[in-house]
């Protein structure tokens, strides 16, 4: 659990479906001070006691699940603290690379999501076509692209304020993403790119 702005950011697991090329993962500890590898994942007692924890130091505006990682790897849990978070009226807001359906095929996940009371999504597009969208995320699915589209168009007809995202690194072509944020429905917000230290870069380099 981490604190950024007027948001408390929960860290449920480091794994992930994509290996995007500009991901932190790659060569930070984690954000804002935070450090975001965890010896093991928590469970439903731990992240709720580390809310209640966050909200006695300070208030907030909302209630993030986040990264390092992607969260619907571990959807029970998000299902759980979702509905936890809505009983006691506190905004929750998933940060997502949208593969939830395809992580779980037997799910209707946009549908379990509103039904646990999620508030907001933001969903990782990062390319407005298949193909760069495989070169950029490297994810570990086939036909991704159409499935993270989906994904966000369910979540907006099951009345969840959804976002596309992308990041702004060298190359992205932010105003294509944008506009396929606009033809679905959904927001758009471009998300600022770190760059890799030196060192890392010319380390990946040398492998
Ligand atoms: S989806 Fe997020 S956590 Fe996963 S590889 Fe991409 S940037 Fe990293």
């Amino acid at each position: 659990m981490y604190r950024a702005g007027r948001s408390v950011y929960l860290n449920l697991t480091n794994r992930c479906s994509s290996a995007c090329e500009f991901c932190l993962r790659e060569w930070a500890e984690g954000v804002y001070g935070a450090e975001l590898w965890l010896d093991r994942e928590p469970e439903l007692e731990e992240v709720t006691q580390a809310i209640e924890l966050a909200f006695l130091e300070g208030p907030a505006d909302e209630v993030v699940f986040c990264g390092f990682g992607e969260p619907t790897m571990r959807l029970d849990l998000v299902l759980a603290v979702t509905e936890w978070l809505r009983l006691r009226r506190i905004r929750s807001r998933l940060d997502t690379n949208g593969h939830g359906e395809l992580l779980h095929p037997d799910v209707d996940v946009p549908a379990a999501l509103a039904a646990a009371g999620l508030d907001a999504v933001t969903v990782s597009l990062n390319a407005a076509t298949p193909e760069e969208y495989g070169r950029v995320c490297r994810p570990v699915f086939a036909k991704s692209h159409r499935a993270v589209l989906r994904f966000a168009e369910r979540c907006i007809a099951h009345g969840i304020e959804t976002t596309l995202t992308a990041v702004d690194h060298p190359g992205a072509d932010l105003a294509a993403v944008a506009a396929t944020a606009t033809a679905l429905g959904a927001g758009f917000r471009a998300r600022g790119y770190a760059a890799p230290p030196a060192r890392a870069v010319a380390e990946k380099g040398d492998r």
